[in-house]
């Protein structure tokens, strides 16, 4: 399986990254050894003084397709749970000055967190999926899934473009304004419409 994470797709994130909002979705991927399944503890890589949290919704994608069509996109995924992107930022903004991949920064192990999936099915409207990551307890960030930029049917009509998905894929649907360092001995939690998906420790 192969993970798929979209970049600025939250318009208050990509300007406190001081980025530009993008005229398409920008994308990269993180191989299978990044995944850290659920509510498994975030070790804090030796190569790094900066990781941010960055949490994002991810959808499993339960069918192959290639050029999937928009109006059938949302077929292609049936379950939803709270991941975090970990970046080393300090690292990204290294690679970022020298127009450098990222993968350093992104793609290391450990680096795709995910929660417990939510079936689909069980949410009444894609466009209301609400997201809140807490760190200790406090809410830092907060979005709704109609603030995105480009909506989950673009995303994956758009990815599969370039990319064969493949069932049990997963799509990371970028991250929302608010992201922050993690310290040993933080705790996060994420939530999709207040149900709890992760809970995990960073050490
Ligand atoms: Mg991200």
């Amino acid at each position: 399986m192969k993970i798929i994470c979209i970049g600025r797709n939250y318009s208050e994130h990509a300007r406190e990254m001081a980025a530009e909002l993008p005229q398409e979705p920008v994308f990269f991927l993180k191989p299978d050894t990044a995944l850290l399944r659920t509510n498994r503890p975030f070790y804090i890589p030796d190569f790094t003084q900066e990781v941010h949290y960055e949490g994002e919704l991810v959808f499993r994608i339960c069918k192959n397709g290639k050029h999937i069509p928009e109006r059938l996109a949302l077929s292609y995924v049936d379950a939803v749970a709270v991941g975090v992107d970990f970046t080393a930022r300090d690292v990204q903004n290294e690679l970022k000055r020298k127009g450098l991949p990222w993968e350093k920064a992104k793609a290391f192990d450990g680096s795709a967190a995910c929660g417990h999936f939510f079936m689909l099915s069980d949410f009444g409207n894609l466009l209301d999926l609400n997201l809140e990551l807490r760190l200790n307890g406090q809410v830092k960030q907060k979005a709704a899934t109609r603030e995105m930029l480009f909506p989950v049917s673009y995303l994956i009509g758009y990815v599969s473009r370039f990319i064969t998905l493949r069932q049990g894929d997963l799509l990371y649907t970028g991250t929302p304004a608010g992201v922050g360092p993690v310290a040993i001995g933080d705790e996060i939690t994420g939530f999709i419409n207040g149900r709890l998906s992760l809970r995990m420790k960073i050490k």
